[in-house]
């Protein structure tokens, strides 16, 4: 029988990350240094098994996504990675569960470089907790509250197709699979958007930005919320994922408005700044979309290519609604 810390020994932890001053895991507490002058960033993402994810899921792609869907609030702040720590509850000690989380949560930090330095372990339904911690310059974080009227609204990446692969799973709409094992992609491995977050922060091109985890018109909503501004939004801008652009314009508009799970990028910045945002982002390889613009007028208005008004009623994911 593998024991509480034999798991901990065996599967998380690992030798100490040369470049950091921290003490990692083994103590009742880890230490960070923080680099003189920085402010820490920090977050936490829970991935409830049932609820996140459908019982049965590939420990690998959970152990990617639970630490990706973390390090995507950084990317929203701007913030620099830095470690994180994981809070696990476990049905059962299984080496092979274990092995497959722990290569596929290591495997995302070793490419942001960034290090476990604690966290807990208990018997439980598999729930997995994690807290990122990230740096930025104080005054540069990227906060929901700074949209000003004139504003563009962009989009990294592509929305949808995550959504389109849930509809798949569920039945709700006949894919083959191919498209769904394509679509899924987005789905259990999203990228975080880091590079791109850091760069806006640090050049300070973006007047707000937050990350769509809930879907873009619910997410979109809190920036204009807590900047007290409105926007227009063009449904037909939105850049829909490689598998949703072959389905009907009613589906594009819909899942890629109202998707979910798509961990992209939703940041506004001064329309004389454009030129210095694209730039940025071929810089960090990440395409860029602008999809609309912030205005004076309250409320949230949805057009379409010739810029009509669409009267779409598009719901965002709420947890104790839905
Ligand atoms: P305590 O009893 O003080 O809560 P624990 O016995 O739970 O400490 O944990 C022992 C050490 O292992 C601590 O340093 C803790 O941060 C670390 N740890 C526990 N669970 C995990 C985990 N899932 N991932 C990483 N570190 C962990
Ligand atoms: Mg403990």
């Amino acid at each position: 029988m593998l024991s509480e810390f034999d798991l901990i020994q065996e599967y998380f932890q690992r030798p100490r990350h040369p470049a950091r001053a921290t003490l990692g895991i083994g103590d009742d507490c880890a230490l960070l240094t923080p680099t003189p002058g920085m402010q820490t960033a920090i977050s936490s993402d829970m991935l409830v098994e049932g609820r996140h994810f459908f019982a049965g899921e590939d420990a690998a792609r959970l152990g990617h996504k639970a630490l990706a869907v973390n390090l995507s609030d950084l990317a929203a702040m701007g913030a620099r990675p830095v470690g994180f720590t994981l809070a696990l509850a476990l049905p059962s000690a299984d080496r092979d569960w274990l092995a497959g989380f722990s290569h596929g949560m290591f495997a995302l930090a070793d490419a942001h470089d960034i290090e476990l330095i604690g966290g807990d372990t208990t018997k439980g339904p598999l729930t997995i907790c994690i807290t990122v911690f990230g740096e930025v310059r104080p005054g540069q974080a990227l906060r929901r509250s700074g949209a000003r009227a004139g504003d563009d609204i962009w989009i990294s990446g592509t929305l949808g197709d995550a959504r389109l692969a849930l509809g798949g799973y569920r039945l709700e709409l006949s894919m083959d699979a191919a498209s769904l094992q394509a679509a899924a992609v987005r789905l259990h491995t999203p990228t975080p958007r880091v590079a791109l977050g850091m760069l806006l922060a640090q050049q300070g091109l973006a007047s707000s930005a937050i990350d769509i985890s809930d879907g873009l018109v619910g997410d979109l909503g809190h920036i204009l919320k807590q900047s007290g501004v409105g926007a227009t939004l063009d449904l037909d801008a939105l850049p829909a994922g490689a598998v949703l652009v072959t389905r009907d314009a009613a589906m594009r508009r819909a899942y890629t408005a109202a998707g979910g799970d798509d961990y992209e990028l939703c940041f506004t910045a001064p329309a004389s700044a454009r030129a210095d945002v694209l730039a940025a982002a071929a810089s960090v390889a990440t395409p860029v979309t602008r999809v609309g613009s912030i205005e004076a007028a309250p409320g949230l208005r949805l057009v379409d290519a010739a810029g009509a008004a669409l009267d779409l009623q598009l719901e965002s994911f709420d947890h104790f609604t839905s």
